[in-house]
């Protein structure tokens, strides 16, 4: 009888530990393990709109989280025996050329519930002759698991967490499976950012952590965060931080390229539980992760509407297209502070604390009132661990179209003399405020002209007692 042979698609799930495709393909007689550099996800996409904006798909940092990663998974399927194929170009072409040769019967996919990622599935599949089998891998809860069918769950967080924590369990991570022996087949070089025509900077020494991208660096942090450093033990009171590597816990690249999966962080937080403490942050981490469930599953039911200008909630707002302001919010030159502090932070590093997002995103969508969805695609572009449901889902929360009934706008001053009382973060990213009293550093406009002509800072682009809440 002819062996049978199983073709691995891996896309963002780039690890071996809790993969349950890996574990269902690893049944067959022969494993093919193959990653695509979909062309589709590198140069410019067109947004639309009255003016034709473009942006590009992936930017610098997170081409080369991913070219990373795709090298450290290889290196670990070949040390248990396997290999992982490379190609570059058309997953659908690719997938069903490789399935081909190998003559595969299935082919092995994690699914994602966001339109771009379906259509492609879509498309591999109606190309190939080998059936194409979806696995669902990469959230804490298992769709199957939810006390309702995802088509019903509620549009608001707390009734949603509520449910999943009374009535729905985490599953234990699947182990690692034995590897059947891969078909020959040359394997591929792995592109460089060039190959992809992708420019890529140094990582700034700035930057909150050097994300690495792989399975072995995402381990590596997990360990640091919760057992090298004890770091968890005061996540909720530290979480809102904005600068350093422990504030928080940077896991984000490394759980939206599938380095790491949350079952497993789940697990290890129990095992923390048990060996060092259970309270409000061990509890608070699980939280977040559910945050990033229930973006997950709102995207599953509500797909492509999550991307019109007035979200799920059909909000008709009149949202404006100033050119000019929406370039100076992405350079970071707005004359606030706080706003450009973080739009500085991200296009240097490609990651950004919560609050910094929170509070970027927010000036765009409530304060400049340009297009949320021109600043989501700009985060798409520069976020190292970008995620269309968080990503998209965050951004329309912010906005007042996503999944809040109230109208969120933040006051960024307030934030700002909050979150960064003594200008610390503001002056590493904007140094042209460095030597300022903290007041003077978040409004530079209260001091007088005689000093504000020497800075070199612009003037605000709203009138700053526009931003004060009432
Ligand atoms: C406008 C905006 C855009 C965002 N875009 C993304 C994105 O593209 N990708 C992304 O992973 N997160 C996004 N977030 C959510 C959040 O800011 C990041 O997940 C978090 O800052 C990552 O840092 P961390 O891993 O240290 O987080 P931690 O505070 O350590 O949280 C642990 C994990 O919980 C999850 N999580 C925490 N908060 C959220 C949240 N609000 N929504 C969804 N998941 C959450 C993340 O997976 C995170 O890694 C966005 C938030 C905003 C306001």
């Amino acid at each position: 009888m002819p062996a049978d042979t199983a073709l691995l698609w891996l896309r963002r799930d780039l690890r071996l530990h809790d993969n349950p495709a890996l574990a269902a393909a690893a049944d067959a007689d022969r494993l093919l393990p193959v990653s695509v550099f979909d062309t589709g996800h590198y140069g410019l996409t067109d947004f639309g709109g009255d003016h034709s904006f473009t942006y590009e798909k992936t930017a610098g940092q997170r081409t080369r989280f991913r070219i990373d990663a795709v090298a450290d998974l290889r290196e670990r399927l070949r040390d248990r025996g396997s290999d992982l194929v490379v190609r570059v170009g058309d997953p659908a072409e690719v997938i069903d050329s490789l399935a081909s040769e190998v003559n595969a019967e299935a082919v092995h996919v994690h699914t994602r519930p966001t339109p771009e990622e379906k259509a492609v599935e879509r498309r591999v599949e109606n190309r190939v002759d080998a059936d194409l089998i979806p696995h669902w891998g990469h959230t804490l809860y298992h769709p199957d698991d939810l006390p309702s069918d995802v088509s019903e769950i509620d549009d608001t967080y707390t009734p949603f967490r509520k449910a999943v924590e009374s009535a729905a369990t985490v599953r234990e991570p699947a182990s690692v499976p034995p590897l059947p022996p891969s078909p020959e087949l040359d394997s591929g070089e792995i592109p460089t950012p060039t190959d992809l025509g992708v420019d890529v900077d140094p990582i700034d020494n700035r930057s909150a952590l050097d994300f690495e991208g792989g399975e072995t660096a995402a381990l590596d942090r997990l360990d640091e965060y919760l057992w090298e450093t004890d770091s968890l033990r005061e996540y909720k009171e530290t979480r809102n931080g904005l600068l350093g590597r422990d504030y928080s816990s940077k896991f984000s690249p490394w759980l939206n390229e599938g380095c790491l999966s949350p079952r497993r962080v789940s697990a290890e937080i129990d095992d923390y539980e048990d060996r060092r403490v259970a309270n409000d942050s061990t509890y608070w981490l699980r939280f977040e992760l559910t945050w990033r469930d229930f973006f997950q599953f709102q995207f599953e039911k509500h797909g492509g509407t999550f991307f019109t200008p007035g979200g799920i909630r059909q909000r008709e707002i009149a949202w404006n297209e100033d050119v000019e302001a929406l370039e100076r919010w992405k350079r970071g030159e707005t004359g606030v502070p706080f706003v450009d502090a973080a739009m500085r932070e991200l296009a240097a590093t490609g990651y950004l604390s919560n609050r910094g997002r929170q509070n970027a995103a927010s000036f765009l969508a409530n304060d400049l009132r340009i297009d949320w969805r021109q600043g989501a695609a700009h985060f798409e572009t520069e976020l190292v661990d970008y995620d269309p449901a968080s990503n998209y889902g965050n951004w329309a929360y912010v906005a007042g179209v996503g999944n809040d009934s109230r109208d969120r706008s933040f006051d960024v001053l307030w934030q700002a003399h909050r979150y960064d009382p003594d200008a610390e973060y503001v002056t590493r990213w904007l140094p042209e405020l460095d030597g300022l009293i903290p007041e003077a550093a978040h409004e530079p406009w209260t001091l007088p002209e005689s000093k504000r002509a020497g800075l070199a800072y612009p003037d605000p682009i709203v009138d700053p007692e526009t931003l004060r809440e009432e």
